[in-house]
């Protein structure tokens, strides 16, 4: 699972703090670079790492918190609260449409879990709201994607709309969305192709689609495995498409972490759901303050 170590060296960081009586502005200094070291061994973004650390230190060394009569709980408890603004704060639900159906396009590089993270919020929502979602198979680049995308309908009892690898994916959206409307579908969720790396033909046909179907959602889907790289593809995805949210995958995997950390910061954008793994079920909404609770352990 993902930040292990990262959780070891954090709890060993405040170690060297509950060992002492009194703290003083020295040791959250000595706790301070532990804990610096610690987020970039975990490829946490270097300027995240830098804001979070100068944030924590200037609330810990506080004449309140040193002179309190549990300062390291206190630090620990300021950790806790500046890793979850971090993080984001907030969970950030789906942008639902007033009017069904609620469109969502999912969007990121080839293989990053777009096709599979569609089945996850396919079931999740069925599940949670007895939805009925359509799903539209756009990544004509692929055909192994559409028969994916088929597959994972049967298994969910979802329908799928495609027509082949031969039709334009901004013509299969259009007849997609027509047939949510006549079918009522209350979602509907387009899977568009990815490349292995970013590039302009993708994204104009990215822009096409969004321009087309006016996504309440456009949400791009990251491998946590991939580390900073994800990070930088969130960004250039940000600046063209203007995403708005995020989705990290892979989280089930032995990855250090650092692009779940970091992506929020550097994009602006809230990451709404994880994937922990590559079963339909495997899929959390991204709560920030459960996601610091469980990395400070
Ligand atoms: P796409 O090319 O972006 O549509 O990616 P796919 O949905 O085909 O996923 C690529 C691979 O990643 C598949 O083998 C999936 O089973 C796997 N995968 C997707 N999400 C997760 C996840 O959260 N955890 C794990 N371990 N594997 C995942």
């Amino acid at each position: 699972m993902a930040f292990e170590s990262l959780t070891d060296r954090l709890q060993q960081a405040f170690k060297g703090l509950k060992k002492k009586g009194k703290v003083t502005e020295a040791d959250v200094r000595e706790m301070m670079r532990e804990i610096r070291l610690a987020l970039l061994e975990a490829d946490v973004n270097f300027k995240v790492v830098k804001d979070f650390t100068k944030r924590v230190s200037e609330r810990a060394v506080g004449e309140e918190v040193l002179e309190s009569l549990t300062p390291d709980q206190q630090i620990i408890k300021i950790v806790n609260e500046e890793l979850t603004a971090t993080l984001g704060e907030e969970a950030v639900p789906l942008n639902k449409s007033p009017k069904i159906p609620t469109i969502v396009m999912m969007v990121g590089l080839q293989g990053a879990g777009k096709t599979t993270f569609a089945g996850k919020l396919a079931n999740f929502l069925k599940e949670n709201e007895k939805a009925r979602p359509l799903m539209i198979a756009g990544d004509v680049y692929r055909p192994a994607a559409i028969e994916q995308l088929k597959v994972i309908g049967q298994q969910l009892d979802v329908p799928v709309f495609d027509m082949g690898t031969e039709v334009s994916p901004v013509e299969i959206v259009r007849q997609g969305l027509e047939q949510a409307y006549q079918n009522k579908n209350d979602y509907v969720f387009i899977d568009t192709a990815g490349r292995l790396h970013v590039d302009e033909v993708l994204m104009d046909e990215l822009s096409q689609i969004k321009a087309l179907a006016q996504p309440n959602d456009i949400l791009l889907v990251v491998d946590a495995m991939t580390g900073q790289d994800a990070v930088n593809v969130a960004d250039s995805f940000n600046k063209q498409l203007d995403i708005t949210g995020v989705v990290v995958t892979k989280l089930d995997g032995d990855t250090r972490g650092g692009a779940a950390l970091s992506i929020r910061a550097v994009t602006g954008k809230p990451i709404k759901f994880v994937g922990t793994g590559e079963k339909l079920t495997d899929i959390e909404v991204f709560h920030p303050d459960r996601m610091a609770n469980r990395i400070l352990g």
